[in-house]
């Protein structure tokens, strides 16, 4: 089985000041190895801006673009320019603005418990349940309905790892992920889904997405986890939006 694109890979953009070594690969060496490993698209999606250790800086973006026009050319595989932002409330508050939306090309959203909370209530009420590993009905409430925000006011591609260090109920994400278009990841490190729930999101059947969420060139299309995960719940191929097929994202417009 061969995805099409991994549309999830960190390069030294997202290296913080803290650890400079969290992401190591360059851009080109991302989309050295995608070429080697025969995928004919890769993304390069760092943490959005208000991670607190390994965000991207906004004034980074336009040098990114030009680095990956010139990583098209060496390499001759396409490559997009993303962003993993942060959802930052629970209104489903995500750290991007309009400006930031029309220059990427396509919008991971995850939650990430070192990003910077929109206010100090929302680090209250959002941040600190789940960076104490709370599980109360009340905070699978919560972050669901924060997603489900997020998804409507956002034009989200794709959640990344749903469920790590963020309860929910993967019913209702799925259902809206499919009414939204939205796609789940099966993430490349990561992934929380117990059997349980994947038989519901089967049924449901949301687009699923695999990536590999490199942080270093050579795990660039690292996706041995989420295809033995698929293989065995006996995902289909049809539910894999980049098994094999080209995914049109929703603010991409150069296909
Ligand atoms: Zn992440
Ligand atoms: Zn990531």
């Amino acid at each position: 089985m061969v995805i099409y694109g991994d549309y999830h890979t960190h390069t030294i953009y997202s290296s913080g000041k803290h650890n400079k070594k969290h992401a190591t690969g360059t851009i080109l060496e991302n989309a050295m190895y995608a070429k080697q490993k025969g995928l004919n698209e890769v993304a390069i999606t760092e943490h959005g801006f208000s991670h607190k250790l390994y965000g991207l800086q906004r004034k980074n973006l336009a040098k990114m673009r030009e680095e990956i026009e010139e990583a098209k050319r060496k390499t001759g595989i396409n490559i997009l320019l993303g962003i993993e932002a942060n959802i930052i409330s629970s209104e489903g508050d995500v750290d991007l603005t309009e400006e930031d939306i029309k220059q990427l090309d396509l919008i991971i959203v995850g939650f990430h418990s070192f990003a910077r909370a929109k206010s100090i209530k929302e680090f209250f009420k959002f941040f600190l349940p789940n960076l104490l590993g709370l599980k109360r009905k009340k905070d699978y409430e919560r972050n669901t309905l924060a997603l489900l925000k997020a998804m409507d006011k956002y034009p989200i591609d794709i959640i990344s790892h749903p469920g790590i260090n963020m309860p929910m109920y993967f019913d209702k994400v799925a259902l809206h992920a499919k009414k939204t278009n939205t796609m789940l990841e099966l993430n490349g490190k990561r992934i929380a889904y117990k059997p349980k729930d994947i038989e519901v999101i089967k049924e449901i059947c949301p687009k699923l997405i695999i990536s590999s969420d490199a942080h270093s060139a050579k795990r660039v299309g690292d996706i041995k986890k989420p295809i033995n995960f698929a293989i065995k719940y006996s995902v289909s191929n049809e539910q894999i939006a980049n098994m094999g097929k080209k995914i049109y994202f929703k603010n991409y417009k150069q296909n």
